[in-house]
């Protein structure tokens, strides 16, 4: 007998119909022996739904309240499903995050899990419930309710996973796998098979948003194997894991993240500390940096141009334009209407050429580049948003993975 963590996505628990077909999986792991705990999203677009109500009301809601209102979705789905299961005669218990036993620091809206505190959780699972547990959210040290970001939910799964030593870690989804590319844009995307922890970091965090990056990154670093698979088709997924058989693919995938705002810093002074004085205040403010890129000196000033999330955009902006004159910074513009547009695979690393194969294809496609980033295993660029989906068609084709 073994435990078994799978969780479902939104689409996957939309409706009562798709609740009952849920529970089917779930029962017949149970059936067979296996002590159950499953994770589910809110119920479609639910959370979608959630923000769009707070944005009637203000610009830039509270945190705090935002996962009050937010954590409310999963609620949901995990009382219906238990609801169904009970109707079919099977003993299971709904837990929200603080009852399962879910510590969070207090970065609300993006929190990241510090403990799962699993006495609660084994108790029900000695009692043998099926055991199911509301996704993507948890309390902090002064119990108020956090969330872990969007898309959260893969990493209460994997957590869980972890914490109680599950033989398995299932993701089902709306998609039978991971593919080359997101299946719904690029109709000839490959299903994979298996692909790399690292590589499948590096397309989660690029966009790839069928996996939380932070599930990926967890599941790597307590070596917990999970399985992306379809929960209308019962076919085999993609599983993640630590190695993979080789093959003979350059690159593993294309991803797209339309999440991106630029800041252009214009005619800052060219002396030292200048940097640290941008990127701490950054920092401080808890906004993460992505791509930067710094020109050539002239007349004793520089530029800088830099990538972050679009949602944080207007902090950012902001919170420069206050130390502009202390720093002597002549200009701060924030732009969005951009895309960065991806490659990933760690065969890159010993072929030579890769990036001139992927710029050849945007060349060919008459679109322009505005900044390039590169690493061992994945190569980006930022492009104009309209140009996004034709890029990643057009790269994905160049490649013919
Ligand atoms: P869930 O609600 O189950 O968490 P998500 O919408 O978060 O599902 O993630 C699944 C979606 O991820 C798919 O519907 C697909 O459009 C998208 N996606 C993006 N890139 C990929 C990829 N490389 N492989 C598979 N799906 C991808
Ligand atoms: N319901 C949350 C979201 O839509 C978490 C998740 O689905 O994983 O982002
Ligand atoms: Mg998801």
């Amino acid at each position: 007998m073994s435990l078994i963590v799978q969780k479902f996505g939104g689409s996957s628990v939309k409706d009562a119909e798709r609740l009952r077909h849920v529970a089917g999986i779930i029962t017949e792991y149970y059936d067979a022996g296996n002590d159950m705990v499953v994770v589910v999203s809110a119920q479609g677009k639910t959370t979608d739904e959630l923000i769009a109500k707070a944005k009637e009301i203000s610009d830039r809601p509270g945190g705090r309240e935002m996962d009050m209102l937010m954590s409310t979705g999963e609620q949901i789905s995990a009382s219906l499903l238990v609801m169904v299961l009970n109707a079919m005669g099977y003993s299971a218990i709904s837990l929200t995050g603080w009852q399962a036993g879910f510590l969070t620091d207090s970065n609300h809206t993006r929190s990241r899990i510090r403990h799962i505190n699993k006495e609660r959780l084994e108790n029900e699972l000695d009692k043998k419930n099926i055991v199911v547990v509301t996704g993507f959210q948890g309390i902090n040290r002064y119990d108020d309710i956090t969330t872990l970001g969007r898309g959260g939910s893969d990493t209460s799964a994997v957590a869980l996973a972890a914490a109680l030593g599950a033989s398995r870690c299932q993701i089902y989804t709306d998609v039978d796998g991971v593919y080359t590319a997101d299946p719904r844009l690029v109709e000839n995307a490959v299903k994979l098979n298996e692909i790399t922890y690292d590589e499948m970091l590096e397309l989660a965090s690029l966009g790839a948003k069928v996996l939380h990056n932070r599930s990926v990154e967890m599941a790597k670093k307590y070596n917990v194997q999970l399985e992306v698979l379809s929960s209308l088709e019962r076919k085999p997924g993609t599983i993640v894991k630590e190695v993979v058989k080789m093959e003979k693919m350059l690159i593993k995938g294309v991803a797209k993240d339309d999440n991106v705002a630029r800041i252009s810093l214009v005619g800052l002074p060219d002396k030292p500390g200048i940097a640290f004085k941008v990127f701490s205040l950054l920092a401080s403010r808890k906004i993460n940096v992505d791509i930067i890129l710094q020109s050539v000196g002239h007349d004793g000033t520089k530029d800088i141009l830099f990538t972050i999330a679009e949602s944080e955009k207007e902090a950012a902006a902001e919170a420069l334009r206050e130390i502009a004159p202390a720093i002597g910074i002549q200009n701060v513009t924030a732009d969005s209407g951009i895309s960065k547009v991806s490659i990933v695979g760690a065969g890159m690393e010993s072929n030579p050429g890769v990036a001139a194969k992927m710029f050849e294809a945007l060349g060919e496609a008459n679109i322009n580049i505005h900044m390039i980033s590169t690493s061992e295993i994945k190569i980006s660029v930022l492009i104009d948003k309209e140009m996004g989906s034709k890029a990643v068609l057009a790269i994905h084709d160049k490649f013919a993975i």
